[in-house]
């Protein structure tokens, strides 16, 4: 399933199976042959999401890059499938987590020793199997020109050190990867690299910003946010989050 939910901005609504499948978003203006995937999804579904983009009518030479908001299992499964068939496609990810993928450090990628074994079992991957050369390293302050609009990156550490956000602050759209979500939820603190209390300095950062369009990596999007809705998730989640 695939819908514009802004000028230039594309929704592609992940398919869970036991595991999630993270959505994936395009950015750019279409006509701008500048368009960003942001985030992949699990192993397999490489097919479906690009499947999604081509039901968009986009023509796949205009997509230049892949922003991972994080590299967690659920968001860069599919990465290799999906640069197989765009090869050309630069790969953005943050400092933080460029340097563990591009060594093969996959701690980050699996997040915990148990759960790798589980899905290197189920989906018969191989150690190293998540080992990708990053194109640019972002440090979250810069202010990217994308397809004709402008987004800001944000660092917002505490799901994985390396999360990041992109905010269209004219059109108030936040992509916060894991860090929050729709209806009052937001993402676990327990992984590999993950902070309860970087999490919760981040998720007051984004409660400064102005939000009416959230996109998430999973469950329902929410395209008229209630005003301060991240700030009172924030301080509904404090206590907890230490
Ligand atoms: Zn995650
Ligand atoms: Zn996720």
């Amino acid at each position: 399933m695939a819908q514009q939910v802004a000028e230039g901005v594309y929704f592609i609504q992940g398919q869970d199976e036991f595991i999630p499948d993270s959505h994936m978003y395009v950015i750019g203006k279409p006509d701008s042959e500048d368009l960003s995937l942001i985030d992949a999804g699990l192993m397999g579904k490489g097919d479906y999401k690009l499947g999604s983009i081509d039901s968009l009518g986009i023509d796949f030479t205009s997509i230049k890059r892949v922003v991972m908001t994080h590299t967690h299992l659920d968001h860069i499964g599919c990465l290799a499938e999906i640069l197989e068939r765009i090869p050309w496609a630069e790969l953005w990810v943050h400092e933080l987590e460029a340097r563990p993928l591009e060594s093969g450090d996959d701690r980050i990628v699996y997040g915990m020793e148990m759960f790798k074994s589980m899905c290197m079992t189920q989906y018969n991957l191989k150690p190293g199997s998540f080992s990708f050369q990053v194109d640019r390293r972002l440090n979250g302050g810069e202010e990217l020109e994308l397809g004709g609009i402008r987004w800001e990156v944000m660092h917002i550490p505490g799901h994985s050190p390396g999360s990041i956000a992109l905010y269209d602050r004219q059109r108030k759209i936040l992509i916060p990867g894991d860090v929050v979500y729709a209806d009052y939820a937001i993402g676990r603190f327990d992984l590999h690299g993950a902070s309860g209390a970087e999490h919760k300095k981040s998720l007051f950062r984004l409660g400064e910003i102005e939000v009416d369009i959230l996109l998430p990596g999973h469950n329902r999007i929410d395209t008229n946010l209630p005003p301060g809705y991240i700030a009172d998730t924030a301080a509904q989640w404090a206590p907890y989050l230490t």
